[in-house]
């Protein structure tokens, strides 16, 4: 328990109960140090009204005192935390301070009163919340519908918030964790809205990449442009390009399955500098097979680096990829692609846009269009020369996913010119 974190107790009056752990808790181990170890309950983690929660021990290898009653010292503490997913910031809402076995202290907090803050980075409320906001909850991945579990829920222990009375009495679990499996109250498995999606635009047949300039007026310049994307590039002028500068330090943030690609979002903090302008970079994406093609020829892959200006122009960084070698930061990634369309997931370990490009960063360079409808113009194209390789079950893994190849057909590439 972060000794600095403080939140407005009520403590609970009676202490009597024992500490009974017979529940089929599924504790992971998220990390341990010098003076603590965190686990948390997997089995425990529950989505409702847009927050996640969870229970969470930490253990600790000297006693700790209890800020509130100095006297009082536990060495275990089991907290069931809440976490608002979008906003990245969590709360905790009952706490169980435990010396070996002996329960010392018990509090609540009605989760509606509840402060929600940001966890400093690399605590263990930072740690808890990346584990849980990045995993699926139980009722949503493997409770079967039709079936609810056997299991109940201890009486009492259903952790939903509750006005809190006047005199500050709350309801405490008698034993913490509880599993909790009460079918009613577990979200259903929200359908795949795929048809949806592609009802607007695909990759084949009706509303195929031949069709995109019809469907919708907005989607008109896919037929009527003239620098469209992608292309092959064939001849390149020699131009003695300056060497690509950019700041690659900051991780994904989250991961996007929106029907049509894989997309993982950047923390802020990325920069392509390009034509003396700052471009940000915003995600990348993955094409199977590739969309752009050099002199001929097609890629296995190919990653879309997409970065946007102040104003909102664009520039791209296209990376090819060869079936070969696994790529350290894809195989990071598709450990956590989403099946299920336009529900971002965020991601646990660290991934660099550095690891899913070469270190040779010569390119080929021409103006093009954004590769999907509505194949807006004005798009700064890079191509990096040098190919990385993905392993063939990393290619099948996202060709699996998205079912389909996803590379729009390349175009004409009339009056331009390619410079490399
Ligand atoms: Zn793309």
């Amino acid at each position: 328990m972060p000794k600095k974190f403080i939140f407005s107790l009520v403590l609970i009056s009676s202490l009597s109960f024992i500490a009974l752990n017979s529940h089929a808790a599924a504790w992971v181990k998220l990390s341990e140090n010098k003076t603590s170890k965190l686990s948390i309950d997997k089995q425990s983690i529950l989505e409702k009204d847009k927050l996640k929660r969870a229970w969470v021990k930490i253990e600790y290898k000297t006693p700790q005192k209890n800020l509130e009653f100095p006297d009082k010292e536990y060495n275990q503490a089991k907290l069931l935390w809440y976490f608002d997913c979008d906003s990245q910031k969590s709360a905790a809402a009952q706490v169980f301070q435990y010396l070996d076995t002996t329960l010392v202290h018990s509090a609540a907090i009605d989760i509606k009163n509840a402060e929600f803050i940001e966890p400093v980075p690399e605590t263990e409320f930072d740690r808890a919340m990346r584990y849980t906001c990045a995993r699926k909850n139980r009722a949503q991945t493997s409770a079967p519908k039709a079936n609810p579990p056997a299991t109940q829920a201890p009486a009492k222990t259903d952790t939903s918030p509750k006005p809190s009375s006047e005199s500050g009495s709350v309801t405490a679990p008698p034993a913490p964790p509880p599993v909790v499996e009460k079918s009613a109250d577990a979200p259903a498995p929200e359908p795949e809205n795929e048809a949806a999606h592609s009802a607007h635009w695909s990759y084949e047949g009706k509303a195929g990449p031949k069709e995109w300039g019809k469907l919708k007026p907005e989607f008109a310049t896919c037929d009527t442009g003239k620098n469209q994307s992608p292309i092959d590039i064939d001849s390149a002028i020699d131009a003695d390009l300056r060497p690509l500068k950019t700041l690659q330090k900051f991780p994904v943030k989250d991961i996007v399955n929106n029907g049509h690609t894989i997309q993982a979002n950047f923390k802020d903090g990325n920069n392509l500098i390009l034509d003396n302008i700052v471009f940000k970079l915003k995600q990348v994406h993955f094409h199977t097979p590739s969309e752009n093609t050099i002199k001929g020829k097609a890629f296995a892959m190919e990653a879309h680096f997409v970065h946007a200006d102040s104003k909102g122009n664009l520039a791209v960084i296209g990376v090819m990829f060869n079936e070969g070698k696994a790529n350290t930061g894809v195989e990071k990634l598709w450990k956590q692609m989403p099946k299920a369309i336009d529900k971002p997931v965020n991601i646990i370990s660290r991934i660099l846009p550095s690891e899913m490009m070469p270190k040779n960063l010569d390119y080929y360079r021409f103006n093009g269009s954004l590769t999907t409808p509505p194949c807006s113009e004005g798009v700064r194209w890079i191509v990096i020369k040098t190919p990385l390789t993905a392993s063939k079950a990393q290619i099948e893994a996202f060709r699996n996913i998205m079912k389909h190849h996803n590379n729009r057909p390349v175009q004409d590439i009339n009056g331009r010119i390619i410079v490399e």
